[in-house]
């Protein structure tokens, strides 16, 4: 059986610990799917373009991994993709009050779905998007929390 798992989120941008998810997604999985979502009334600080290409670059040597972007329910797109697993990552008690709603509407959605949750590794656990951000908009260096540099990703924002 080919057990395919989508791992969804914003990835705006996407981290080291995006990547760590997807590294041991793979020891359960025969492929995972990144899928960005793409909702049209949220405006991103990192391109949507820009942030796919750079997840590619990230996983080039893993074949079993895929990057999509999606504007639809999280839930219709793993349908579509035949994907019967949703992959999320969780850090705190935060993640799970929320994940928990989400994992239950998914599965109103979509009954074949199952969420699996993998707990950060710990050294990654204070890595958070959102931070990343608030670092980049104020100048400070934010290298160390991403899998590619970020000289590659000025680079491909502006051959977009
Ligand atoms: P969303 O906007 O859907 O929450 P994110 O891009 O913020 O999307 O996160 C996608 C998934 O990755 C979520 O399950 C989130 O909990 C998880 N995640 C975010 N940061 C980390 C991290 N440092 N370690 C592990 N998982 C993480």
């Amino acid at each position: 059986m080919n057990r395919v798992a989508l791992f969804p989120g914003s990835f705006d941008p996407f981290t080291r610990g995006h990547e760590d998810i997807v590294l041991r997604g793979l020891r359960l999985f025969d492929q995972v799917v990144i899928g960005i979502g793409n909702n049209a009334t949220k405006k991103r600080y990192f391109p949507l373009d820009v942030m796919k290409e750079m997840i590619e670059k990230t996983f080039v040597d893993y074949p079993n991994v895929k990057v999509i972007t999606y504007d639809d329910l999280t839930a219709h797109t793993a349908r579509e993709l035949d994907a019967r697993f949703l992959l999320r990552g969780l850090r705190n008690t935060t993640d799970f009050e929320y994940e928990n709603g989400i994992s239950q509407v998914n599965r109103y959605l979509y009954e074949e779905i199952e969420t699996v949750f993998l707990i950060t590794s710990p050294s990654l656990a204070p890595i958070s998007s959102s931070i990343i951000r608030d670092l980049h908009r104020y100048g400070q260096a934010v290298d160390n929390f991403l899998p590619y540099s970020l000289s590659e990703l000025k680079k491909a924002e502006q051959d977009i």
